[in-house]
């Protein structure tokens, strides 16, 4: 397929890079987010990153989360140039009980950086998130934050992600001494000692460094910080694996870095890596077919919708990421699902510096489709193709609510608020089979708040939320050479009381107790319980 001079689709998607930065609250994330903004250039967008960051804290007070979604609109998807690449930096929201939806912007990236703050080590979020990316084989890069904090021993650091995390971590970097004594980082790679410079405005490429790791001047300079560095320095190079790309991209070994982002030391090195060696996108799975990011037919998906600021309009984005071709302002797209066209005149292009880079769009790159409904989760886009990607996933809830209006005469209301937050990913409702109550299901308190909130202020009616009965939820299916439909037919009807349809119709069945999950599985041989559902 690769012809001589490569065609501009060719070129463009080889120069895109797409990657989430996963961490823990705090470890630093909006700091390294900022820093990577300055080194493209697009100072003026660091602001906006602080802004969202100061209302973030605001938890459970939803107004204070509608206030922050503007911004969050804006910020969800940052688009830079550096060096000659185009580099999509995709946000994924703070507060756990989002998770959901994090696990989905996830989706749309092909590789992470993961910021662990090197005095608490890997924390719970991290790990979580991190385990979505190793099911997807997402290559991950390493940056051990706030070395100018007393932290933990690298040995230790390092021994810890290997062990809780699973992959093999390989040092590009190490660092000399911590804290008050921080004296800067080896570089394994380039022979060569970065040596720190405090400030928080420093510009990078600014700091000294001196040549060779064993350069003499070294310990002169730093003393006993950088004799242990250096025995630690050896012993990694003896006990770890030499970088292998091939394991990187499969998501087996991690390059780690150190540094500190307040400080913006460290954080160059971690963007030319990820130039490097993150990898261009690829292709991308189907049910019909593997599909080409460099094919010339547009195809995209939607993996994020996000309610837009005004609530009388009730227009929603869906956050396309362009899996092949090229899009371009006006084309016509064939949503797949329902078959009904769209021709996106207004389209949210993601901040850039470019203006040329506004109007057309590669795969990697996300753009972002006002609509009222028109578009779901999971709905795949194209110039007429009959395809639908696979792979964004629905988390089985964890919690669970019946829902109710105050005034009876809202019941459509109700009906149809539920409808296009379900749609949106917001929360999972669940129809029983038993009943006319619906089912609300989250994986956190926080999403139920925000749903009552919203079908007061969006949907004009007033919900009742009460506590259900219910705590799993698994969906179901029967694969047709165990009995197919007639089989989930007969667990269907055999256990009607505790089944459930959810958004996209797929039977549920809800339980109150794990152990009584557990009598129904074994029951039940032929029935397969899910906890993930993939959108297809
Ligand atoms: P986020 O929650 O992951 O986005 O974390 P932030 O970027 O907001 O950082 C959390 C706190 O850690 C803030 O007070 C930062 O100023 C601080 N911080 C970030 N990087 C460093 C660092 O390298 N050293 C030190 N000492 N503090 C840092």
């Amino acid at each position: 397929m690769s012809t001589a001079t490569p065609s501009r689709t060719e070129s463009e998607v080889r120069r895109r890079r797409t990657f989430a930065i996963i961490s823990h609250p705090d470890a630093g994330k909006t700091t390294l987010t900022e820093k990577l903004l300055l080194f493209s250039g697009a100072i003026q967008i660091a602001g906006s990153v602080k802004a969202r960051k100061a209302s973030r804290h605001a938890t459970s007070d939803w107004m204070e989360i509608e206030k922050q979604r503007g911004i969050s609109v804006a910020s969800s998807v940052m688009q830079m140039e550096y060096r000659d690449c185009v580099i999509n930096l995709l946000d994924t929201p703070g507060h756990q009980d989002f998770s959901e939806d994090t696990y989905r912007v996830l989706t749309a990236v092909d590789a992470a950086l993961m910021v662990i703050d090197a005095a608490n080590g890997v924390e719970p979020q991290t790990r979580r998130l991190l385990q979505v990316c190793r099911a997807r084989n997402t290559p991950i890069l390493t940056f051990v934050n706030k070395l100018d904090r007393e932290v933990q021993e690298p040995l230790a650091l390092m021994d810890e992600i290997e062990r809780e995390l699973g992959m093999t971590v390989v040092p590009f970097t190490w660092p000399v001494g911590m804290g008050k004594f921080f004296g800067g980082v080896l570089d394994l790679r380039k022979d060569q000692m970065r040596v720190f410079t405090p400030g928080e405005d420093r510009v990078a490429g600014t700091e000294e460094v001196v040549q060779g790791l064993t350069n003499p001047v070294l310990a002169e300079r730093f003393g006993s910080p950088y004799e242990q560095a250096a025995g630690e320095v050896e012993l990694v190079r003896e006990a770890a694996p030499e970088f292998n790309h091939a394991d990187f991209l499969s998501g087996k070994q991690t390059p780690m870095f150190f540094g500190s982002a307040v400080n913006n030391f460290g954080v160059q090195e971690v963007l030319d890596a990820l130039v490097d060696l993150a990898p261009a996108p690829g292709s991308r799975t189907a049910i019909q077919r593997e599909v080409q990011p460099v094919e010339p037919k547009f195809t995209g998906v939607v993996f994020k919708i996000q309610a837009n600021m005004d609530p009388a309009h009730r227009d929603r984005i869906a956050f396309v990421r362009v899996a092949s071709g090229k899009f371009e302002r006006g084309m016509n797209l064939k949503v797949v699902r329902s078959g009904k066209t769209l021709r996106p005149n207004t389209v949210v292009t993601f901040m850039s510096q470019k203006r040329e880079l506004l109007d057309e769009a590669f795969a990697g790159d996300i753009i972002g489709i006002p609509n009222h409904g028109v578009l779901q989760l999971g709905d795949t886009l194209t110039e007429g193709e009959a395809l639908q990607y696979t792979g964004l996933p629905f988390f089985a809830p964890e919690m669970f609510r019946s829902v109710e209006v105050a005034d009876p005469l809202k019941t459509k209301q109700l009906k149809a608020g539920l409808q296009q937050l379900g749609e949106e990913g917001a929360i999972q409702v669940f129809r029983p089979i038993a009943g006319s109550v619906l089912l609300l299901g989250a994986v956190g308190q926080l999403q139920f708040e925000v749903v009552a909130h919203r079908l007061e202020h969006e949907y004009g009616c007033k919900a009742r939320i009460m506590p259900s009965r219910f705590q799993v939820a698994r969906w179901v299916t029967c694969s047709p050479e165990d009995g197919g439909e007639k089989e989930l037919k007969r667990f269907i009807d055999a256990n009607d009381h505790r089944m459930a349809y959810d958004a996209v119709d797929a039977p549920t069945v809800l339980v109150e107790y794990a152990p009584e999950l557990r009598a129904i599985e074994s029951n039940w041989p032929k029935i397969k319980f899910h906890a993930l559902r993939e959108h297809a």
